[in-house]
């Protein structure tokens, strides 16, 4: 029996998501290192390990305001009968003690500050005379403690945290707030990351005109380079839009000459069956280009290639979901792998479906869906038409729930697998 045809494609000569994927990651590799200011880090990539040259804390100090005391001295305080103790000076944190605790005598310690000498507990003002009402305070310059404790309480001993010499980062780590502010506790300024890659965008259509500009009669407006731009900034990369370029082969060649110096050239159009064949050839006579048939809807048409200039090239299809959705999958992987990421897939989510999806050609399907959580489960509903030009229902999306290339439709009440494209706080209400 011949093989199904879809559009002159057999199922054989199309690629499944993973392989098309697995094609274009081997031609990516981590950029190099460079040192960055440590917040220019946030979302990048530790490329060395980190080892602390410090101990953290750097100095023994207390963990409240209070008394630091020697610990023997006051085994027989109790609220009844505080033992009283000579208060010796104050310390507060920033300061460095310049006198030593002795037997009966204590000092009042603020957070942070330092430990003296002689002295190994610190007891708080609340379980002190310091508070009282009446104060039972004997003189300003005596205190009594209501409470025995054992040696450390309530001192930070240094090194606790981290110790001269640990390895605290691995390599590969993603930057995070809480680990710009642990690269800062050991006092560095800068910290050595894969650098961010720089993405030439180019939009193919003599129909595009520039947000902005006057509507004219045939004409569309560009949405997909500032979409692009957009998802380029989020996957970690620097745009670089080369703009709208006319489907002729000196503005496209132009374009690619100029796109030829960043790390990865991503267009959008002209690479679909019975477009004009000029964006082909011309990103055929600038290099190694593919033109892929993915197994998937929106966005089965791929191009995929090296420019002989050695950077590599992703064409993505001209319809606004599609070349989002093939954004997804092939360029924001690619970008995160230049960043020096392993590639992890987005959060997936199992959901309960509210209503139907359609595959009628045994694509996988990705289908725009709101996701929303109700009674502990997640729900699912189509954020509205399904068409690759549909740009509203992907805007109105929070997922992508996968019909499976060998399941007919996912029905009411299915469960349905749910790539978590945008997931803020907000989406769950
Ligand atoms: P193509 O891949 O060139 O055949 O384009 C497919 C469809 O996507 C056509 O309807 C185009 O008008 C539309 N399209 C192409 N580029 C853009 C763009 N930059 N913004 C919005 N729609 C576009
Ligand atoms: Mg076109």
């Amino acid at each position: 029996m011949p093989p199904k045809k879809h559009h002159g494609h057999t199922h054989a000569d199309m690629l499944s998501v993973e392989d098309a994927r697995d094609k274009i990651l081997e031609s990516f590799m981590s950029l190099e290192t460079e040192e960055l200011p440590v917040i220019e880090a946030l979302g990048l990539i530790l490329s060395e390990d980190i080892h602390s040259t410090i101990n953290i804390p750097p100095f023994n100090n207390s963990a409240m305001d209070g008394y630091a005391l020697k610990s023997e001295n006051i085994r027989e305080a109790s609220y009844d009968n505080p033992i009283y103790l000579k208060i010796a000076g104050t310390i507060s944190a920033g300061e460095v003690p310049n006198f030593q605790i002795i037997d009966g005598n204590c000092a009042r310690i603020m957070t942070g500050a330092p430990m003296p000498d002689g002295a190994d507990a610190v007891v708080p003002f609340e379980e002190t005379t310091e508070m009282d009402k009446n104060s039972s305070k004997k003189s300003e310059a005596e205190i009594g403690i209501k409470i025995a404790v054992s040696v450390g309480n309530d001192v930070r001993k240094s090194g606790k945290d981290v110790s001269t010499g640990d390895l605290i980062l691995k390599k590969g780590t993603h930057i995070k707030p809480s680990i710009i502010g642990l690269i800062s506790s050991i006092g560095k300024s800068k910290v050595p990351i894969h650098r961010r890659p720089k993405v030439a965008i180019l939009s193919t259509g003599n129909e595009l005109l520039n947000p902005g500009d006057h509507p004219v009669p045939g004409k569309i407006f560009d949405s997909n380079t500032n979409a692009i731009i957009a998802s380029v900034i989020e996957a970690g990369g620097i745009p670089k839009s080369l703009g709208i370029i006319k489907d002729d082969i000196k503005s496209l060649n132009h374009a690619i000459s100029l796109a030829k110096s960043s790390d990865i050239v991503i267009t959008s159009a002209g690479v679909s069956k019975g477009d004009y064949d000029m964006v082909k050839d011309v990103l055929s006579s600038q290099g190694e280009l593919n033109f892929w048939s993915v197994r998937m809807r929106p966005a089965k048409p791929l191009a995929f290639g090296m420019l002989d200039s050695g950077t590599p090239l992703i064409g993505l299809p001209g319809n606004p979901v599609s070349a989002l959705v093939a954004f997804e999958q092939f360029c924001r992987p690619a970008i995160r792998k230049m960043l020096g990421k392993k590639y992890t897939p987005r959060p997936v989510i199992k959901a309960v479906l509210q209503d139907t999806i359609e595959n009628y050609d045994s694509r996988r399907v990705y289908a725009r869906v709101k996701v929303w959580q109700e009674n502990n489960k997640y729900l699912a509903e189509t954020s509205g038409s399904q068409g690759s030009n549909i740009l509203s229902s992907l805007a109105y999306a929070n997922g992508l729930a996968i019909c499976p290339e060998n399941e007919q439709s996912k029905n009411y009440g299915d469960n349905v697998d749910v790539i978590m494209i945008d997931w803020p706080e907000e989406m769950m209400n």
